[in-house]
């Protein structure tokens, strides 16, 4: 990998930004012999997965694979990795007690009924409104809203009934693995092939400006490097994409493409902040404390300003995860880390009925991972809003053979949002390439 230098180079295929999709469009362009050169922002590769090489393999962005899917599954086999099924039992937190299993959610095989009967798209918000929107239904709308909110991140308002129906229907047969070692090895293996097939990677590369016409295209980056070739990838997250001009990440693109500027508008991008705490004892273990045996315990949902945790479980950690998702996560985007770290520290004193100084004393590291102010993501992953499969039908249509769009959002299938997405994207914008 490069750093600094000014030179200018010409290559068959730029593509701006090293993560999954950029990676792996690179991946599969160098194999099949092309000159590809990668222009990544950051002084590291892997975008959204950022694995830190402690013992614990800890994961600041991508942790789970949600599901079996096939191209993350074929790459960590291809890579000698494995992925291990999860097990472990999920807990709900509610009413000052713990309860083992799903939040009771009585009316869901009725929700999921409606959703199958529903005809024209809608917003999850609106479609609660209209087909639950009694008095009874109370806990089922707040349920709902909780987990659009923490696990896709999304404003429920906005996001498309017709996407969460593709979920939730296809979420029942499938099976969540965890990466053994992390994520972190096999993006290593993806820059290992892509380097030993004549591939070149500039870091701290931050693209500003394309200027391009059919069959060229220039690349100007932040520190005013050039970069020439015939064919673009872009590989950026939305929320890059969609930034304003002044954000130390965004890209002017010129000429400009109004009607791909309109399309990004109209896919969902959410807000996550994870925050990861290193405790010196697996206090939650301490079955005197909780009055109920919480050692097989992987996930806890509650309705605690940090609401979502998760063990390492079956692995011996006493690493504790929390995660804050969606319009919550937005509203508290600007707070400092040690503020996070109290309001994490206090839902679980809230859980655990313990004291926070007890707790703040009992921690071996933490980290606050808040990717919708890092400037290279400004958001966490895509979900579908109504107008987003026509928007990305738009962003999948390649300019003049020139220019491509990869990435997680672009991703048609029902793990939207995911590893597998932005895979997936990347493989599909080579083939067109090739
Ligand atoms: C907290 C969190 C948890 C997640 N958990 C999971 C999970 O458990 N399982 C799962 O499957 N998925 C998960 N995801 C989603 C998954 O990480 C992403 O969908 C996927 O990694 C996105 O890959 P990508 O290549 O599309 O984008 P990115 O990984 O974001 O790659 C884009 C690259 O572009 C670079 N870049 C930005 N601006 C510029 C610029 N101007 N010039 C040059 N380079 C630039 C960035 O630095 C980055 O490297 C999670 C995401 C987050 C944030």
């Amino acid at each position: 990998m490069y750093f600094a230098s000014s030179i200018m180079k010409n290559t068959d295929v730029i593509i701006i930004g090293a993560g999954a999709a950029g990676l792996m469009a690179a991946y599969e362009l160098s194999k099949a012999g092309k000159q590809v050169t990668i222009l990544e922002a950051r002084d590291r590769v892997g975008g959204r997965i950022h694995t830190l090489n402690d013992d614990m393999h800890t994961e600041l962005g991508a942790e789970f694979i949600h599901g079996d899917l096939p191209v993350t599954l074929q790459l960590l086999h291809e890579a000698g990795m494995k992925a291990i099924p999860l097990p472990g039992e999920m807990w709900y937190y509610g009413d000052g007690k713990f309860s083992h299993g799903y939040q009771q959610m009585d009316d869901w095989a009725l929700l999921l009924k409606k959703l199958a009967e529903l005809e024209q798209d809608t917003n999850i918000g609106d479609f609660l409104q209209t087909e639950f929107g009694e008095e009874r239904f109370a806990d089922l709308r707040k349920s709902v809203v909780k987990f659009v909110t923490g696990y896709d991140t999304a404003d429920p308002f906005k996001a498309s009934a017709f996407a969460l129906r593709k979920e939730w229907q296809s979420e029942e047969e499938d099976t969540q693995h965890r990466v053994v070692g992390g994520y972190g090895p096999m993006i290593d293996y993806l820059v290992k092939q892509i380097e030993k097939n004549g591939a070149e990677i500039y870091l701290s590369a931050i693209a500003k400006n394309i200027h391009w016409t059919h069959g060229r295209v220039e690349v100007i980056t932040a520190d005013q490097r050039s970069f020439k070739a015939a064919q673009l990838i872009i590989a950026l997250p939305l929320g890059v994409l969609r930034a304003d001009t002044g954000e130390k990440a965004a890209i002017q693109i010129s000429p400009s493409i109004a009607s791909y500027r309109e399309a990004m508008q109209q896919i969902g991008f959410g807000s996550i902040v994870k925050i990861l705490l290193q405790f010196k004892t697996a206090f939650w273990k301490d079955e005197a404390q909780t009055g109920v045996s919480l050692k097989d315990m992987i996930f806890i949902l509650s309705n605690e300003e940090i609401p979502t945790w998760w063990s390492q479980h079956p692995e011996h950690s006493t690493l504790f995860t929390g995660w804050l998702g969606g319009l919550p996560a937005e509203r508290k985007k600007n707070q400092t880390d040690e503020e996070f770290l109290q309001q994490a520290l206090q839902s679980l004193a809230n859980m655990f009925k313990l004291d926070t100084e007890a707790l703040r004393s009992n921690l071996a590291a933490w980290h606050v991972a808040n990717w919708t102010t890092d400037p290279f993501t400004l958001g966490s992953y895509a979900y579908d809003m109504v107008e987003s499969v026509e928007a990305r039908k738009i962003l999948n249509t390649p300019i003049d053979h020139t220019i491509y769009f990869a990435g997680e959002y672009l991703y048609e299938g029902v793990a939207m949002g995911t590893v597998e997405a932005a895979l997936t994207s990347g493989l599909e914008t080579a083939y067109k390439i090739l």
